[in-house]
């Protein structure tokens, strides 16, 4: 999403630009999303939702989102939803393959976009990378890829290299609990069993260990949690009561039945005794999306030195800038949306 943007900016600035994609078609994991582009409807919710993120980041994002998507229509990116539905949240929801030819120009595919001169790294996190999600996140096996595959660090490593500084949150993540079964990425949005809020959750010895008031309306921390227990999996246990309520228009037990088979445990198959009232279970596994925390950047999206000074001549974008999100959750598409604006702008300023 962020290369995209960054490019059509700075197209529309008068500059000219190649866009890099390593993978094999334009978009990113924006290709396979919802498609929400949405901001906290106030500001103060932010700050408090994701208390350890970077103020002026946030503001940023805050302030400029409703012009960059009107920016995004202006272009003739197709709106499906006039509003995100969730009332914490504003925002507006596009139809992911017309906001892709909404904005791409000249793509090419297949090749690594870590090139000399001027760089606005757009790489989309650490996610796709085994090894950094080991280092960086420890989760208690290797997590599922809720995602694009491409985006495995690239801009990370190319950052490092030249000297920035890592955001904190480095070991946070935004995913979802999959079903512990086989899907493919276009099963990504229709078998998330988003319903943690819901269940009891257990993890393979049969410790309970997170409550169901604790989990938050994003699910992002029962996810995290689910990471770090044995096999970064767990077992949601559903009541009655529990599989007729509704989440964003299913209910629960639609959910249970969109999971393959292989992930509906019977409830003598468990490995501990589930508790009274338990009339179905899942097993699910931790499954990342993309990264928290990465590439420290200012409000220009200027990568940044631990002493806070700007790195020349390299920018960084969209999930691949970190920290903005830290502690809680907020829109990896208006992260994405909002700097890489800012850095074409102050790319062509340069
Ligand atoms: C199922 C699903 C649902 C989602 N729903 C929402 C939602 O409703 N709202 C929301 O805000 N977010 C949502 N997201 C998250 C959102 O898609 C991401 O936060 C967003 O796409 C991040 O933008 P980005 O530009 O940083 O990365 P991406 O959009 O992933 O783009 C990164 C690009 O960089 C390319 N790349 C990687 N390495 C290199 C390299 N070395 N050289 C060249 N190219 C490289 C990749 O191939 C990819 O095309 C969802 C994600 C998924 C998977």
């Amino acid at each position: 999403m962020a290369g995209l943007v960054a490019a059509a900016r700075l197209r529309e600035l008068g500059r000219v630009v190649t866009v890099r994609e390593r993978g094999t078609r334009a978009g990113g994991s924006m290709l396979l999303s919802s498609c929400v582009v949405w901001r906290h409807r106030d500001f103060d919710a932010f700050r408090a939702e994701c208390p350890g993120g970077d103020e002026r980041l946030q503001r940023l994002v805050w302030e400029r989102l409703d012009d960059a998507i009107d920016w995004l229509v202006a272009r003739g990116a197709p709106v499906v939803w006039e509003e995100t539905g969730n009332p914490r949240t504003v925002g507006k929801r596009f139809d992911p393959p017309g906001l892709v030819a909404a904005l791409a120009g000249d793509v090419e595919l297949g090749v690594d976009g870590r090139v000399d001169g001027p760089l606005v790294l757009c790489t989309g996190g650490f996610g796709g990378s085994a090894e950094l999600v080991e280092r960086f996140v420890a989760p208690a096996a290797p997590l599922r890829l809720r995602a694009n595959p491409w985006s495995a660090g690239d801009g990370l490593r190319h950052a490092l290299e030249r000297g920035a500084a890592l955001t904190p949150a480095m070991d946070e993540f935004y995913g979802r609990n999959m079903p512990d079964a086989p899907w493919d990425e276009t099963q990504l949005v229709g078998v998330s069993q988003l319903y943690g809020r819901f269940a009891r959750t257990f993890d393979e010895d049969g410790v309970e260990f997170f409550a169901r008031e604790d989990v938050s309306w994003s699910e992002t921390n029962v996810v995290q949690a689910t990471a770090h227990r044995p096999g970064a999996r767990a077992y949601y246990l559903l009541d009655e009561q529990a599989l007729g309520e509704r989440v964003r228009g299913s209910t629960v037990a639609e959910m249970v039945a969109a999971a393959p088979a292989e992930a509906r445990i019977a409830l003598e198959d468990l490995p501990f005794a589930a508790p009274g009232g338990t009339v179905a279970a899942v097993r699910v596994a931790a499954a990342i999306t993309h990264t928290i925390g990465g590439v420290r950047v200012d409000e220009r999206a200027r990568v940044l030195r631990g002493d806070g000074t700007a790195v020349e001549g390299l920018w960084a974008a969209g999930v691949d800038a970190g920290g903005l999100a830290a502690g809680g959750y907020a829109s990896g598409l208006a992260q994405a949306l909002v700097l890489a604006l800012a850095a074409a702008e102050d790319a062509a300023r340069s």
